[in-house]
């Protein structure tokens, strides 16, 4: 293959792809993920579904159809993405829409794949446009045009590519361009996971480091990780440091609840953020509405962050509407903050926003 199609001299093979999945939690996170569907807890519809369409790809001989995932970071896109390869027989090269600044760093990609290999391109949302323009021919026909040399002596010539699957993975499918949301022929949606789930994975985890839980210890781990696994597996690691530390080594309910309150995640999950956040909208601005932009000025925290990271959780728990008119707090959330609510309202007939959350 050729590395300077683009005149770009770069070390793909360093810089932007990898064939090893590490997690932000280091060498154990590569040993806490599932490797095979029936490891991999929750998400059953997706699983149904996946297992239909990978059987099918199999007996046809093809390879899967381009799958996109989206839903809040720490949900199991990278693992599921693993797994598709794991299961298909193929390889899987890792990189993401950040690392794939140049047209050449996608072709370079692109053209060391082999037949029915899986490309995962984590945050593909934030590609280039220029690199995403690359995309779109050889997902739909597996092709790539290349253009040799500049000016009137520039040429053009397509060059075939293997047939590859395209999972691409993204906080939210609505950030994506129409026309690249339009060439996955899979687009499945991961859920926040129940606390039942969680304490699977919690215990499944435990098992993997070798640490004695009780049943208890993995329910109150589970559910005060805001239904993500990668939370989690995080609080699995920080409670057993005080199970060693404080305790006998064992996780119970007790240490847990300890350690969790030390890292100030309170029984519901909620953190110092989620707790300011909510403070936030009802003392600065009377429980709500208020826009994204404003409420992440005023936390400071980035808006992206906000909607990605805080807020799948806690409208899943009830306690923030997300209305045309901005984000309101509902009531459930000033009794979890121990805030009276004060009485409705009405401001030129026209009732105040406290109480837009639909109650
Ligand atoms: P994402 O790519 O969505 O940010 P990851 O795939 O990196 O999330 O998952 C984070 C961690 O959570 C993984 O390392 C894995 O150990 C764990 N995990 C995620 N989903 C599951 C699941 N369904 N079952 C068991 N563990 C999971």
């Amino acid at each position: 293959m050729n590395e300077n199609i683009y005149g770009d001299d770069f070390d793909f093979e360093s810089r932007i792809v990898s064939s090893n999945v590490t997690g932000a939690d280091g060498d154990t996170e590569i040993s806490l993920r599932p490797k095979s569907l029936a490891d991999y807890v929750g998400q059953s519809k997706v699983k149904d579904n996946l297992k239909v369409y990978m059987e099918a790809a199999k007996s046809r001989g093809e390879m899967l159809d381009h799958v996109l995932l989206y839903g809040p970071p720490g949900l199991g896109k990278t693992t599921l993405s693993t797994i598709i390869a794991e299961e298909m027989g193929v390889n899987i090269k890792v990189t993401s829409g950040p690392a794939i600044e140049r047209p050449g760093d996608l072709v370079a990609l692109l053209t060391n794949l082999s037949e029915h290999d899986v490309l995962f391109i984590d945050e593909i949302h934030r590609l280039p446009r220029t690199v995403e323009e690359i995309l779109y021919p050889a997902m739909e026909d597996f092709e790539i045009d290349i253009i040799i040399g500049k000016g009137p002596s520039a040429r053009s010539f397509r060059m075939q590519l293997p047939k590859f699957t395209l999972i691409g993975a993204t906080t939210r499918a609505g950030q994506l361009s129409t026309p690249l949301r339009d060439r996955f022929g899979v687009i499945f949606k991961l859920e926040l996971y129940t606390p039942e789930e969680l304490a699977q994975i919690v215990t499944r985890s435990a098992g993997i480091l070798g640490l004695p839980i009780t049943e208890d210890g993995a329910l109150e781990i589970a559910s005060r990780s805001r239904g993500t696994p990668r939370i989690a597996n995080r609080f699995l690691k920080r409670v057993r440091d005080f199970a060693q530390v404080m305790g006998n080594g064992r996780i119970d309910e007790q240490i847990a609840d300890y350690a969790l309150r030390a890292l100030e995640v309170d029984e519901l999950g909620l953190d110092a953020v989620d707790r300011r956040m909510l403070e936030t909208i009802i003392r600065a601005f009377s429980g709500g509405p208020v826009g994204l932009d404003t409420l992440a000025a005023t936390v400071g925290e980035e808006a992206v962050t906000i909607e990605d990271v805080y807020e799948p959780y806690l409208m899943q728990i009830g306690f923030l509407n997300r209305t045309p008119r901005g984000r309101c707090v509902t009531s459930l959330a000033y009794e979890h903050l121990g805030i009276k609510r004060p009485s409705a309202q009405r401001i030129d007939g026209v009732q105040t926003g406290l109480f837009d959350d639909g109650e």
